[in-house]
């Protein structure tokens, strides 16, 4: 049976009325389409920290010693404290939920995963992340974190639901059993799926994972983690997935007649060229995959989506 996705989401985004000036952002997307495959989990750190409804909106300041805090535009009001006390409080609350991830309100003080924060006299401004997003970062590396605004950009959403489902193989990975063989067999699986994120990122993993058998396990696995999140981060483009299918396109050059040879290149250059979604050559490779059966191929993560993800890209 398939598991439902599970997504902490800004209360704001899903209708509820908790915005400042008293109204939502109510997001189509997230309502109409991504509600039917994933669980919500609703949450506004401002009202939940105390604030009411309408209220005074708030903006970052960073000062002297670069510390953020959050001031009311009106007041002068210091909210920083009351809004780290429960950031804190709820990303601790929410490990017990096992999200998958977070869908936060693009460029609010408190849930934007980017932000402006003002310097100085105000005119001088930087991007940072709100005070609730941050905290998730800090606390919960695991958990996927976007904007709403981000997820608008058919690219940036697909990358989304890949380091979705990537991250609960990383977390199943670090939460059992550690040993070489595991980190070894599941470095080897993600190897496609590394390439069409970071290649760096992949060799830098490698040499983590040939790592001398002297150093502790819990360390390797602790630095295979963070290299795996970072890797990830780094956005997946046309180009560096059109390389990963040629390669994995080259595992049947024995095997294709000249016709079916040119099937493939047609829907991996289709897809290079913006007019085919990358499902198509995925399809096509894993087609040929039945048929011939190399292992290797058969057990990289980058063709062999759970059938909710290839469901969710096909919307992405
Ligand atoms: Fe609440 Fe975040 Fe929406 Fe602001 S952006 S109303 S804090 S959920």
């Amino acid at each position: 049976m398939e598991t439902r996705i599970t997504l902490g989401v800004s209360a704001c985004l899903l209708g509820e009325n908790v915005r400042y000036d008293g109204g939502c952002k109510l997001d189509p997307y997230l309502v109409h389409t991504l509600a039917r495959f994933a669980r919500f989990v609703p949450l506004c750190p401002e009202t939940e920290s105390g604030m009411g409804v309408p209220r005074e909106p708030v903006d970052l300041w960073a000062g002297g010693g670069g510390e953020v805090r959050a001031v009311g535009r009106e007041s002068l009001a210091d909210y920083s404290r009351s809004w780290r006390e429960w950031a804190k409080a709820k990303a601790g609350e929410l490990e017990g939920e096992d999200l998958w991830g977070m869908i936060l309100k693009s460029r609010s003080p408190s849930c934007g995963p980017q932000v402006e924060i003002r310097e100085g006299c105000g005119q001088k401004r930087r991007t940072g992340m709100g005070f609730f997003a941050e905290e998730v970062a800090r606390s919960l590396p695991l958990v996927v974190v976007e904007s709403e605004e981000s997820l608008y950009d058919p690219g940036r959403r697909e990358n989304f639901i890949v380091r979705l489902f990537a991250m609960r193989r990383l977390k199943k990975l670090v939460e059992g059993e550690k040993t070489r063989g595991r980190l070894v067999d599941f470095h080897t699986c993600e190897k496609l799926l590394l390439m069409a994120h970071s290649a760096e990122g992949y060799r830098s993993l490698g040499r983590t994972v040939a790592r001398p058998t002297k150093e502790p396990l819990d360390r390797v696995y602790e630095a295979y983690r963070d290299g795996f999140i970072g890797a990830l981060s780094h956005r997946s483009t046309r180009a560096k997935n059109c390389n990963v299918l040629l390669h994995a396109a080259g595992y049947f050059k024995r095997n294709l007649d000249v016709i079916e040879k040119g099937e493939l290149g047609e829907a991996i250059e289709g897809y290079r060229a913006g007019l085919l979604p990358l499902t198509v050559p995925m399809t096509l490779l894993n087609h040929w995959n039945r048929r011939w059966r190399h292992p290797w191929l058969g057990a990289q993560s980058y063709l062999n989506p759970h059938p909710l993800e290839l469901r969710l890209k096909c919307l992405a």
